[in-house]
């Protein structure tokens, strides 16, 4: 029997399914290991912190994904890789050692708190789904907490919420907490008043959504003050204080006791053996053409942890999911076909981003849109992205009930019980 070289890939997020899909599983013998036993959709995060979404309908089973026709024959491993040895061609999650004859890297990128002291114990993230749904939690126990609290300075803390971030991610889930504010504090805790709460979005350059284009930040910006979003521009923040005190680079102050943070990522990190990779913006790995690690032969990054810089893309293409599509199609293609590899060039199909309901932003190449066409835009791609048949009409089902309706059965908050505090032992 011929010997099938042996693929592992870190990460089963966009970049490593894509590249899953498309291997040919009759020439190589495929393990994809991740962290979590599903795969996520980040785009939609933020409706689940803010309750929209509950979280099971923007995930799927990897499982049942490998059961598809198309993943047939890759093997799925749970467990976190902690370290890679180039030496010993391993990967070693806290389970078990994998051997490779080719690595493939896709884990993606967790939040940056460029070392802002003790920033990451304060502030609420949205970088996975367990922490869409601490977001959730935290949110919803602060409407508790101040619906029944006498005291006004700290119901206008509990009721301050401050995103830090005016990018997509930073924009959409202000957007939905404007729209909180708007629809629901009325309807669902009789005892605020929607003017006492907060939402303060911070932006430490001069415009919103600065990787989208002018017409779309001034759009952005009008619709999150029409959904009275309180918008910081040119304002950066220094330090979060356990007395929930924030500290802007001017001096100026505004105390929260709810902290967004989606300012910033940095790759994920690996505990390399025998090789030291590049340094690049983010912590990025810098790749070749054929998003080849550099100083290796056999291992590939793509996806938001590789650095990947062409004529077009002089900073690195963007990080987004349809960059980590193609990249995953394309190094697999190559390694189907060695003698027809081509390089990787990003096909850039356009970015959006949603202001709550019936506002969007969209730009596609030079054209750019905005209002309800551009929000069913944004819903259809967003439905069409989605992994699974469930998933996609659970999704369309809770738009459309939470449209006509402002309602929502997701607004709970669901505390993890702390026993058993280690259920599987290593
Ligand atoms: C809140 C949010 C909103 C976004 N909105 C958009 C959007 O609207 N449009 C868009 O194009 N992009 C959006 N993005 C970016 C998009 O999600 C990423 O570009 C895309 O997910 C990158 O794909 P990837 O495969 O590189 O990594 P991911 O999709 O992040 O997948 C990485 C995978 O690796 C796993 N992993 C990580 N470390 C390890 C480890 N040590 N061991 C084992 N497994 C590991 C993770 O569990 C995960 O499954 C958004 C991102 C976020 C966070």
């Amino acid at each position: 029997m011929n010997y099938k070289q042996r693929i592992v890939v870190i990460g089963a997020g966009f970049g490593g399914l894509s590249f899953c899909k498309k291997i040919d599983k009759s020439k190589f013998d495929v393990t994809i290991v991740d962290r979590n036993n599903y795969h996520s959709f980040p785009p939609l995060f933020y409706q689940v912190a803010s309750g929209g979404l509950e979280p099971a309908s923007i995930s799927f089973p990897l499982r049942r994904e490998f059961r598809g026709k198309k993943m047939k024959g890759c093997r799925f491993n749970y467990g976190g890789v902690r370290t890679i040895d180039t030496g010993a061609k391993t990967v070693i999650t806290e389970y078990e050692t994998i051997p490779y004859d080719i690595l493939i890297i896709a884990a993606g990128t967790t939040n940056n708190f460029f070392g802002i002291p003790d920033l990451q114990q304060r502030v609420c993230t949205l970088k996975s789904t367990s922490q869409a749904i601490r977001t959730r939690n935290e949110v919803l126990l602060r409407l508790e907490r101040a619906a029944i609290e006498q005291n006004p300075d700290r119901r206008r803390r509990l009721l301050t919420f401050a995103v830090i971030g005016g990018g997509p991610t930073g924009v959409e889930i202000a957007g939905a907490l404007g729209e909180m504010k708007r629809y629901i504090i009325k309807r669902e805790y009789p005892s605020i008043s929607p003017e006492e709460v907060n939402v303060i979005l911070v932006e430490g350059s001069d415009r919103l959504l600065r990787t989208m284009s002018e017409a779309s930040s001034e759009d952005a910006l009008r619709d999150l003050r029409k959904l009275m979003v309180e918008v910081r521009l040119n304002k950066t923040m220094k330090s979060y204080d356990a007395e929930g005190l924030i500290t802007f680079t001017d001096g100026e102050t505004i105390t929260a006791d709810t902290v967004i943070w989606t300012a910033g990522v940095t790759a994920e990190r690996f505990d390399f053996k025998n090789f030291m990779p590049g340094a690049c913006p983010g912590g990025r790995l810098p790749v070749d053409e054929y998003n080849r690690v550099e100083g290796t032969d056999d291992i590939y990054a793509i996806g938001d942890i590789s650095y990947h810089a062409d004529e077009v893309w002089q900073k690195g293409c963007p990080q987004l999911a349809q960059v980590a599509i193609q990249q995953g199609e394309c190094v697999a293609a190559n390694l189907n076909n060695p003698d027809k590899s081509r390089p990787f060039s990003y096909n850039d199909k356009g970015s959006m981003a949603t202001i709550g309901r019936n506002h969007a932003v969209v730009d596609l190449n030079k054209v750019h849109y905005s209002g309800w066409f551009a929000w069913i835009t944004w819903m259809a791609v967003h439905l069409i992205s989605l992994l699974g048949m469930r998933n996609k009409a659970v999704v369309l089902l809770n738009w459309i009930w939470s449209y006509f309706t402002f309602s929502s059965s997701l607004r709970l908050i669901l505390r993890q019980s702390i026993n058993p505090s280690s259920p599987v032992k290593n």
